[in-house]
């Protein structure tokens, strides 16, 4: 863990520099007022109050980015670059984004209220390591000989081809590094990206843009058009020289991308929501998982895709990991994400914050017993307490819908052997993002995890890296980010058949 404490002096030049600054949309390489000359407010979320302003790109500002990504797609330098060269710009970006992580991290703890330990340890550094693991793949990614039977007088092959333009869609909860895991994969396949990042938590984005200006990308490699989702954001998904749409964000938002895309059969990636399931069994180590169903409550304030939202731990370890969530609840430091011991931030806005004291209340209406927390944090800022409900049954809403924030609904189970109605209440929602199983048996964990619908499942809190595709089952989303899929999920597949 970097020591943050050292960052915390960098902030009076970062609030009297960038975030004072008057901020515009990177087009074509060039910093431009929105065309209506509109700009929106970025608030503080552990404040509630004023932190920089942003250009409110519209439908005329992202039909000029995507002339200038069209542009520089099919005749700037960029197509004229060899993979080495493409591969050399991403890796330096990677190593500006690396030299710049202090900065950063502070952008992305003061706009979205993650603790800096978070931002810079996680969201930053695995930026970097992103980076650097697709600019590889700029360098690898090739066809194949098909297998051409010799009747046929052939000889047939595969291209991997740059997909085109690629509208990026980013959401608040992780702007940095959803921004970066979109554009890397894009550039290493060649494609040219719209990026728009979330209103919420443009900021990181707009310093990004910054460092892809000063390390020399060609103009309209990559463009960001700050702006609202209803209009940047949808403006984006209809028009028509986009070719593909890669989304992060709400399930609700994603359905309406998979309608808006089909008038030009655009190519989608969507990762959506998820309410993932944590299965604890009896035999589990129970101090390791107590911990890590704690911290994923607690990390990013539970405004986590992945986050292990709805516990079933076995009756016989039931209270003990109540009891010890309880216990965690009550000592996390609660505050500013630039403060330097806080280990959880605020929610990301009041209205995020009503919705999820929303949910808390019809629980305990529908007879949930909030067993710890359920109230908002008495002190400016959008806070709430890391909440933990038992007696939670499938048929509740904050069993079913994604809350996005510090909520984790448990249930007990009696029966370990009973796979089939673990699985059952384990798959029991649309979603099917992630799974956590805990357990030393080994036919229980694997049992289990093949029985669980969902895209990325850990047993005894394995952990992720870059190289791994992320992505979700049922209406979790469509397609996968990360990995080797994840890079070619921005080409076409194109097979040239010769005849000898
Ligand atoms: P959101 O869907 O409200 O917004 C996401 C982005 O879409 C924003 O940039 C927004 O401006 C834009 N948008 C909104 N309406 C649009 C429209 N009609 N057309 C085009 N774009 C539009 O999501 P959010 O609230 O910013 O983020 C939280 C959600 O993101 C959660 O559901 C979370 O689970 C999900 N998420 C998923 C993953 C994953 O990898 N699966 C990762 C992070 C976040």
């Amino acid at each position: 863990m970097n020591a943050v404490t050292s960052l915390i002096p960098q902030l009076d030049a970062l609030r009297a520099g960038f975030l004072a600054r008057e901020h515009r949309l990177f087009v074509n390489g060039r910093w431009v007022p929105a065309q209506s000359g509109q700009s929106f407010e970025v608030l503080d979320p552990s404040t509630g109050k004023h932190l920089a302003r942003a250009a409110a790109g519209e439908a005329v500002d992202v039909d000029a980015a995507v002339k200038a990504a069209r542009a520089a797609l099919e005749t700037g330098a960029w197509p004229k670059l060899t993979h080495a060269e493409r591969a050399r710009l991403i890796f330096k970006l990677a190593d500006a984004v690396e030299r710049n992580a202090d900065e950063l991290a502070l952008i992305e703890s003061l706009d979205g209220g993650n603790p800096l330990r978070s931002t810079r340890n996680v969201d930053v550094h695995l930026g970097v390591e992103s980076l650097r693991y697709n600019a590889g793949w700029a360098t690898k990614l090739t066809g194949e000989t098909a297998l051409s039977s010799p009747q046929s007088r052939s000889f047939t092959f595969t291209l991997r081809e740059p997909i085109g333009v690629v509208g990026a869609i980013t959401p608040w909860n992780a702007p940095f590094l959803m921004a970066v895991n979109k554009i890397g994969p894009a550039l290493a396949a060649g494609c040219t990206v719209v990026l728009k990042p979330a209103e919420l938590a443009p900021l990181s984005a707009l310093r990004l843009a910054q460092l892809i200006e000063e390390i020399g990308f060609p103009p309209g490699v990559v463009n960001v058009v700050t702006g609202f989702g209803h209009t940047a954001g949808q403006a984006l998904v209809d028009h028509p020289d986009v070719n593909k749409i890669s989304f992060t964000g709400s399930t609700r938002v994603g359905k309406s991308i998979v309608t808006g895309s089909a008038a030009h059969m655009k190519r989608i990636t969507l990762e959506l929501g998820g309410k993932s399931p944590v299965v604890v069994f009896p035999d589990a180590d129970i101090e390791a998982a107590t911990q890590a169903v704690s911290r994923t409550i607690f990390f990013k304030t539970g405004q986590f895709c992945m986050a292990g939202t709805r516990l079933f731990a076995h009756e016989k370890v039931f209270d003990k990991i109540a009891s010890g969530f309880e216990d965690l609840a009550g000592k996390v430091k609660i505050g500013p994400g630039v403060a330097p011991d806080t280990e959880m931030g605020p929610i990301i806005s009041q209205k995020q914050l009503d919705r999820v004291l929303g949910y808390i209340a019809a629980s305990a209406k529908d007879g949930a017993e909030i067993v710890t927390g359920g109230k908002r944090v008495d002190r400016e800022g959008f806070f709430v307490e890391p909440t933990l409900l038992a007696n939670v049954r499938p048929e509740m809403s904050v069993f079913q819908d994604e809350i996005f924030g510090p909520v984790l609904c448990a249930t007990p189970f009696k029966d370990a052997s009973e796979l089939d109605r673990l699985a059952q209440y384990a798959n029991d929602t649309s979603y099917g993002l992630a799974a956590n199983i805990w357990t030393r048996d080994i036919s229980n964990a694997i049992g289990l995890a093949r029985r669980i619908k969902a895209g990325n499942i850990t047993i005894n809190g394995g952990a992720r890296e870059q190289s791994m595709p992320l992505g979700g089952f049922k209406q979790s989303g469509i397609g996968r980010e990360g990995g080797r899929d994840g890079v070619e999920a921005y080409t076409e597949l194109k097979i040239v058949s010769v005849g000898l």
